[in-house]
């Protein structure tokens, strides 16, 4: 089969810079293609890099899309490198919609409607470093979040192991709390972290050291009766099927923008029972709406979704789900491919 190819550039301001273990991160560049076969048929996709958090970039992106000219095959989009996660992601979102999976199919006859539990997931409230959360929760408590994650290493650790007990005292029972070190913990800080959450109602502990330090991650999850769940340590699927080689016990963060096709994902998690948090890379609606209605369809997680992000970019025709504690089908049938494709610049 050969298909008309088309992208376009977008580069969209954070509505607040980002705080990361990277700096601060002020706005999102991405692409956005189109594919067209040669009945007509049209599919979308949004190609969201991370260079920082370990995939291609931009230019490297871009460059891909520059080859593949107007025209191209599908034995050359078959064959972008594994290494390439973001570009694999947006053609395999754009080529679903000429099987009967994309956005822009009706639900009807997929397994996953016919289980009402599949039409609603929860999501996680994020909430702020440091003593800011305790302002913060009151309203989110309100609004029915069941599960919040906080930002840990970002102060003092003494203080912030003080804070999380004000935190837990502010919790309900019936809610979760997850906390995301994003590396930034030493493994002694690591170890009194997760001393202390041992006897305390912690879901899990995102990314308690570097990376590069496997030997301690595997170690802590060995120590400690903590739920430990890696996140910058798995960019792509290929990064979190060789930690579960390395036995692997808890729990993978994963971002499907930045993980190639979401089939691919999808047939990972079940057939090994991976356990997943399904996690945003401030994707646009484009991309998000393709994850998000995975999610809705197969059953792959019960734990929290990590896309409560919501108006990010302050824009509404890129933004949402507008949350809710409570995703659901209607914000993902919402989303129009065509209108974010027209409203991109070139
Ligand atoms: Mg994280």
């Amino acid at each position: 089969m050969s298909y008309l190819f088309a992208y376009k550039r977008y580069r969209l301001p954070l509505r607040q810079p980002l705080r990361t273990a990277h700096g601060s991160w002020a706005e999102r560049e991405g692409i956005l293609l189109r594919l067209e076969d040669e009945s007509g048929r049209v599919g979308f996709g949004e190609i969201a890099p991370l260079p920082w958090f370990g995939t291609e970039t931009m230019a490297q992106a871009e460059e891909i899309c520059r080859k593949f000219g107007s025209s191209v095959e599908d034995a050359v989009l078959d064959a972008v490198p594994m290494q390439f996660g973001c570009v694999r992601f947006a053609l395999a979102q754009a080529r679903a919609e000429f099987v009967g999976r994309g956005l822009r199919t009706p639900p009807r006859g997929e397994a996953g409607f016919g289980n009402p539990a599949l039409h609603r997931l929860p999501v996680a409230a994020l909430l702020p470093a440091g003593r800011e959360a305790l302002a913060v929760l009151p309203a989110k408590l309100e609004a029915g979040y069941l599960t919040f994650k906080w930002k840990v290493g970002v102060g003092a650790v003494d203080d912030e192991i003080g804070l999380l007990d004000d935190l837990l005292a502010a919790l309900p029972a019936y809610t979760k709390l997850r906390l995301d070190a994003n590396g930034a913990w030493d493994r002694r800080s690591a170890a009194k972290w997760l001393a202390r959450c041992a006897e305390r109602p912690v879901e899990l502990v995102e990314q308690p050291v570097q990376p590069e330090d496997e030997a301690t991650l595997l170690g802590l999850a060995a120590d400690f009766p903590v739920t430990l769940a890696l996140d910058e340590s798995v960019t792509g699927l290929a990064a979190a099927q060789r930690w579960q080689g390395l036995g692997w016990p808890g729990v993978f963060v994963i971002k499907p923008a930045l993980a190639g096709p979401l089939d691919e994902m999808a047939a990972w998690i079940t057939t090994t029972q991976a356990d997943v948090v399904l996690s945003s890379a401030i994707e646009t609606a484009l991309g998000r709406a393709a994850i998000l209605r995975l999610a809705l369809t197969q059953p792959l997680t019960k734990r929290a979704l990590g896309f409560g992000i919501g108006d990010i970019f302050g824009d509404r025709r890129w933004d949402g789900p507008f949350l809710g504690p409570v995703l659901d089908r209607s914000w993902v049938d919402a989303v129009n491919p065509v209108k974010m494709w027209d409203a991109a610049k070139t």
